[in-house]
């Protein structure tokens, strides 16, 4: 595995516009940028039934944009079923992870087939090749649902680097711009997840709520 370079990158792939950084459960929330019809991101704490009743406003979900879940401290475009949960310095390093691992350990993204994930019509066709496949999916479920915490985790960490009032919504704008000015590495936090990952401890990291979310 070849080191990338430890720098914060500087691109940002999608402006940050007005949406905040939600303090009680960490994910963004706002008005999408660039938009003049009162398209919103909706962060955990919307009901699920309000998130479900808006309408599609682009994409395959209503995800404007999502900080990196390695590092957290650059905004990626999402919205697509395909999208990247990772800042481009580190995917290739998490990929040869999971090849040398011989399944999904971080998983990249929400698609199965991303992750390798996938059923045939002959696996479908046996109870054991069912069942095995059952037994992936379950397994990628977890790890997913590990990494949103770990994403969580790390955005807290972050904000209290930064020196961010953590029991406030914080405008992400503020908060891309105080980590472009700060010292915070993704390669601390890559080793941390790395190594979270490799001795299957991630759900150890798991997100802690500082206040029980609304609604
Ligand atoms: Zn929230
Ligand atoms: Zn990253």
């Amino acid at each position: 595995m070849t080191a990338p370079s430890p720098a914060v990158p500087s691109s940002r792939e999608a402006p940050p516009g007005e949406l905040l950084v939600c303090h009680s459960c960490l994910l963004l929330k706002g008005p999408v940028p660039g938009r003049t019809d009162g398209a919103r991101q909706f962060c955990d704490c919307t009901p699920g039934e309000v998130r479900r009743a808006q309408s599609r406003w682009g994409g395959d979900f209503n995800t404007y944009a999502e900080l990196c879940r390695c590092c957290g401290l650059v905004l990626l475009r999402s919205g697509s079923r395909f999208s990247i949960w990772f800042c481009m310095q580190w995917l290739e390093a998490i990929k040869a992870l999971n090849r040398s691992a011989g399944r999904s350990l971080v998983p990249i993204g929400r698609h199965s087939f991303m992750n390798g994930v996938g059923a045939s019509a002959a696996q479908l066709r046996t109870e054991s090749g069912a069942r095995a496949l059952a037994e992936q999916f379950a397994y990628l479920l977890g790890k997913e649902r590990s990494l949103e915490g770990w994403a969580r985790t790390i955005v807290q960490r972050n904000l209290t680097e930064l020196g961010l009032d953590i029991e406030q919504d914080a405008r992400l704008a503020d908060y891309l711009d105080a980590v472009s000015g700060s010292a915070l590495s993704p390669r601390a936090a890559f080793e941390a997840l790395l190594s979270a990952a490799a001795d299957r401890s991630l759900a150890k990291l798991s997100f802690k709520p500082l206040m029980p979310a609304r609604g």
